[in-house]
């Protein structure tokens, strides 16, 4: 049997689709149906639901009654097949999260819109995708990693297949007049498409850059076939002025980013903006190997009622934003100084917040619903990033797998093992056990990490990086983060609210913290002068390390002193630098790790 679905960009400018789903042998006793609360890749319960309008169910010309269960399921009443719901979906979130619709495009995730009929997950799914009605949509094309049916040609309206529910899902679509460029990479077609007005986006540029990052991925899965695991590879981008976001999906992904972070024509060098998007693009790209194929044994399947824990995002997050760099330098689109310089940031970054003190990367992962995707003032010190530490965690087994082996073993081998465990249970892949990386990491390097990665994971470790570094002739220099005065000498991050300067962050054990001053609230003088948005560090940079400073805030409407003593000692700041006097042996295995053979 077969699950049909059928969606119109109805009104764009009210921001709805129009959506119907056919099942032809409803169940007898009353056939339910349920949207997704959550969408893969993001783990926060979502309620997708909420954007379901009007919603009506049909038999034939018959209207069949209705009844919802629960704050995402509807149940209709029993009736000969096949039984139609009809309903509308208020599509207004510009996120690679949810749908987004107006006159100038429309953007969709099937767990946003499509109900799934309970019992037919399994069966293959029709959709059919509509244009919106009016001329001057004629020229609006289609974007999507779904499979045309024989009728439709590829990019345009018309039916499209999916094996079953999840792959129906898992294959967002876009539609409008985007600008396009395609390559191939180890033989497989790509596609990128790019959303919102970008003057003279150099779609060349974009193209070779990609498909070199593409190579590098799959060579590095199959060094021997160099076969990528999809036919072919749809990018939707949406540019727009601020923004930054991607979400991964089996052969395509959703990016948002700053129009800024895109190369136009006669753009030379790799600016750090192009680098932030070439990072993400890679991030989602590798995450087709790892979380959309190998994942958490918690992911298969994928619960889409509820939260789904596993503490091993780190793993899935963060050897992907591990990766995702550093595959851009082996694919030659960052020099090693660029390369050495975003693993810094990020060791900065983490060492920076006490949250990594009273967390692990594996709680952090398990509490991912309500902490790391719920972010309040205080996350700097009480959360770990499992993208930032775990990538760092990754960094860490690679530098000692590749130190204790002269280089002959890596991370690489032992995410190769897990590919083949993944490539060899075929249907019956049960995914990655909580406990399973310390073993397969043995078994693919022969070296036993597990009292390490422990402590790295389980435990709030710190890595200690400059002993791993020294073997690759790189120096770890802990320096003083001064490029923010604020942060440096008062411990806290503000952030523009019109022409308010409002604290977002106070850090722990910071002068900030100890004078009473919390986030949320406004500065709006400093040692008798007026604070605005954009001041702050100006004024501060009149002061020294230690003085004592009159900070007068608003706490909601209620003005407060405090008295700031100015931070002696600022946080560190890690800066990595390539050693010239450092050996053959260690020059050797330093180009290893970030060259491409
Ligand atoms: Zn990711």
């Amino acid at each position: 049997m077969t699950v049909r679905y059928a969606i119109r960009p109805a009104q764009p400018a009210a921001h709805v689709f129009h959506v119907t789903v056919t099942v032809d042998t409803p169940d007898p006793a009353g056939q339910h149906f349920m949207l997704p609360a959550w969408i893969p890749g993001s783990y926060m319960i979502r309620e997708f639901a909420r954007h379901i309008g009007r919603i009506s169910a049909l038999s034939g010309d018959d209207r069949v009654a209705l009844e919802k269960i629960d704050k995402h399921t509807w149940r209709a009443a029993p009736a000969e097949g096949p039984l139609t719901l009809a309903y509308e979906v208020y599509a207004w979130d510009l996120s690679v999260r949810g749908a987004h619709l107006d006159e100038t495009h429309a953007f969709f995730n099937g767990t946003t819109v499509f109900l799934l009929p309970a019992g037919h997950r399994e069966e293959p799914c029709r959709l059919d995708i509509l244009p919106p009605e009016g001329r001057r949509f004629s020229q609006w094309k289609v974007a999507t990693g779904l499979q045309p049916a024989r009728t439709t040609r590829r990019g345009t309206f018309g039916t499209y297949l999916a094996a079953d529910y999840d792959e129906l899902i898992d294959c967002p679509v876009e539609m409008g007049t985007f600008q396009r460029v395609e390559f191939t990479a180890c033989g497989v077609p790509h596609e990128m498409v790019v959303t919102g007005r970008v003057p003279k986006l150099d779609l060349k540029r974009l193209g070779a850059d990609l498909q070199r990052m593409a190579e590098t991925q799959i060579r590095m899965f199959e060094p021997r076939r160099q076969m990528a695991p999809f036919e072919r590879y749809t990018f939707l981008t949406m540019a727009v002025g601020d923004g930054y976001g991607g979400l991964e999906h089996r052969n395509s992904t959703a990016l948002i980013c700053r129009r800024d972070d895109l190369p136009y024509t006669g753009m030379k060098d790799t600016t750090s903006a192009y680098r932030t998007f070439l990072g993400l693009a890679s991030h989602e790209y590798f995450h087709s190997w790892n979380v959309k194929r190998m994942r958490p044994a918690a992911f298969v399947p994928y619960d889409l009622a509820r939260e789904n824990y596993t503490r091993l995002l780190w793993m899935f997050e963060g050897f992907t934003s591990y990766y995702d760099d550093v595959l851009l330098a082996r694919a030659g689109l960052l020099t090693e100084a660029q390369y050495l310089e975003t693993i810094a940031k990020t060791l900065t970054t983490v060492t920076q917040r006490s949250g990594r003190l009273k967390q692990s990367v594996a709680e952090s992962s398990f509490d991912a619903w309500i902490k790391y995707y719920r972010q309040d003032e205080n996350a700097p010190n009480s959360v770990v990033s499992y993208y930032q530490k775990g990538a760092l965690v990754a960094a860490a087994i690679d530098l000692t797998l590749r130190g204790r082996s002269s280089g002959r073993r890596s991370l690489d081998d032992v995410m190769r093992l897990l590919w083949r465990r993944y490539r060899k249970a075929g249907a019956a892949y049960t995914g990655v056990l909580e406990e399973e990386l310390p073993e397969a990491v043995e078994e693919a390097t022969g070296i036993d990490l597990t009292r390490l990665i422990r402590g790295w994971t389980e435990g709030t470790r710190d890595v200690d990086f400059a002993a791993l570094f020294a073997p690759f002739g790189i120096v770890v220099e802990r320096g003083l983060a001064l490029d923010e005065p604020h942060f440096a000498m008062m411990g806290l991050k503000t952030r523009r609210d019109g022409a308010d300067c409002r604290i977002v962050n106070v850090f722990d054990g910071g002068p900030a913290q100890a004078a009473g001053l919390s986030g949320g609230d406004v500065i709006v003088a400093m040692g008798g002068l007026r604070v605005r948005a954009s001041n702050l560090d100006a004024l501060l940079s009149r002061y020294a390390a230690g003085d004592a400073v009159e900070v007068t805030a608003f706490r909601r409407d209620e003005l407060q002193q405090h008295v700031v003593t100015l931070a002696r000692q600022p946080p560190p700041k890690y800066v990595l630098k390539v050693d010239a006097a450092a050996t053959k042996t260690a020059a050797r295995l330093r180009k290893q790790w970030l060259r491409e053979r």
